[in-house]
């Protein structure tokens, strides 16, 4: 989520930030029994957490043998509050700005992941490489 000057104005009360993510085909997906512990730990999620939950690509005439079967937004938003104002007004990083987010409440894009991964929705490598291109984007 990147800072811009536009971001001090007062009138604004929250920045939404989402991503659209490929949904499993309902048709064919199945329980991952062997998870790829890499690609949890990106989702910040253990092994343990996703044992029998998480999910992964099959493919079926349905799918296009992709798996997957259409796409959903994950989301994070931030909302204004005045320490994140001044924060903003004083041009301070980024990361201490989405700190002070998360410690206000802020569920980041890589959590409404982990809640796409345990209920079945995506795959924990979906989220991953979501991660992973938030993580290229920030260098
Ligand atoms: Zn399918």
């Amino acid at each position: 989520m990147g800072i811009k000057p536009f971001l001090v104005a007062s009138s604004i009360q929250a920045i939404m930030a989402q991503r659209l993510i490929r949904v499993l085909c309902k048709h064919c997906k199945a329980i991952d029994p062997n998870p790829d512990p890499k690609y949890l730990h990106l989702c910040g999620m253990t092994v343990e957490e996703a044992r029998g939950r998480a999910h992964k690509n099959v493919g079926c005439d349905q799918c296009n043998n992709a798996g997957y079967r259409g796409r959903q937004a994950i989301f994070e938003m931030m909302l204004m509050n005045s320490e994140i104002r001044e924060m903003a007004f004083n041009l301070a990083p980024i990361e201490q700005i989405r700190k002070a987010a998360i410690a206000n409440g802020m569920r980041t894009l890589v959590q409404d992941g982990k809640i796409k991964i345990l209920k079945g929705t995506t795959t924990p490598d979906e989220i991953a490489r979501m991660a992973q291109v938030e993580g290229e984007a920030k260098k």
